[in-house]
């Protein structure tokens, strides 16, 4: 459904002027603001509802909190005023979330606005050069959910919102940027394809794909989901 939806997004036209760019890069504040997601509101709310169905019918989404999340997306003008404030707040603008929202509308959001985000990294990856180590997504300020081992060995960050792919230490947390070899745990899956990092001070981990001997690059479509069992290790030992 993504697929679909970013293979007719238009390529944003991005006004912000090169120095603002190199600016908000070094300074680790994303790229892409509101006004610059191309989002067709016909479009992007059939994308949402989309969204809600399908983690619905696949018992991701609690009934209660779908049809208060489909109600949002047919009541005339307000989704409009609330995805443009939940981006601001998870872009690290500082602003507040959207208040008395249901509480799986992240989920929903993060997926249906990637296809339109993602049109958008695609056009800043070919303006900005990356200097910083970041983080968080450079483009879009949001988290990153997966990492691709390359095969020279480097270790890109895949944004979780976005799926925009950026280098970053090895072994260092993104999550709280502890570098200290010894408090990183690190294990593989039996055939080498996939990797866990532990970080022991902030106790968070991410999954990686370990491209350095496949045959293929990541996919994150599928390895997101094909490594689901080592989230059940990593909570297994004690990371979140
Ligand atoms: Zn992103
Ligand atoms: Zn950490």
């Amino acid at each position: 459904m993504q697929r679909r939806v970013q293979s007719r997004v238009p390529l944003p036209w991005i006004s912000a002027d090169d120095a603002w760019l190199a600016a908000q890069e070094k300074s680790g504040r994303a790229l892409v603001r509101f006004g610059d997601i191309p989002l067709d509101w016909t479009d992007f709310r059939l994308t949402f509802r989309q969204t809600a169905d399908i983690l619905l019918r696949f018992d991701a989404l609690e009934r209660a909190d779908y049809e208060a999340i489909v109600a949002l997306g047919r009541e005339g003008n307000a989704l409009e005023p609330i995805v443009a404030q939940w981006y601001a707040a998870t872009s690290g603008a500082g602003e507040a979330r959207p208040s008395g929202a249901p509480a799986s509308l992240d989920h929903v959001l993060v997926l249906a606005l990637r296809p339109f985000l993602a049109r958008c990294a695609e056009v800043l990856r070919q303006r900005v050069t990356l200097s910083s180590a970041h983080s968080h997504c450079p483009f879009c300020g949001w988290e990153p959910d997966f990492a691709y081992i390359v095969p020279s060995a480097e270790r890109f960050l895949i944004c979780g919102r976005c799926a925009a792919q950026w280098p970053f230490a090895p072994l260092t947390c993104p999550f709280c940027r502890n570098d200290d070899r010894g408090r990183i745990s690190s294990f593989a899956t039996r055939d080498g394809r996939y990797r866990v990092y532990g970080c022991d001070v902030c106790r968070r981990y991410l999954k990686a794909y370990d491209g350095r001997t496949a045959s293929r690059p990541v996919l994150v479509a599928v390895d997101t989901i094909a490594t689901l069992p080592l989230d059940a290790a990593a909570m297994q030992r004690g990371y979140s």
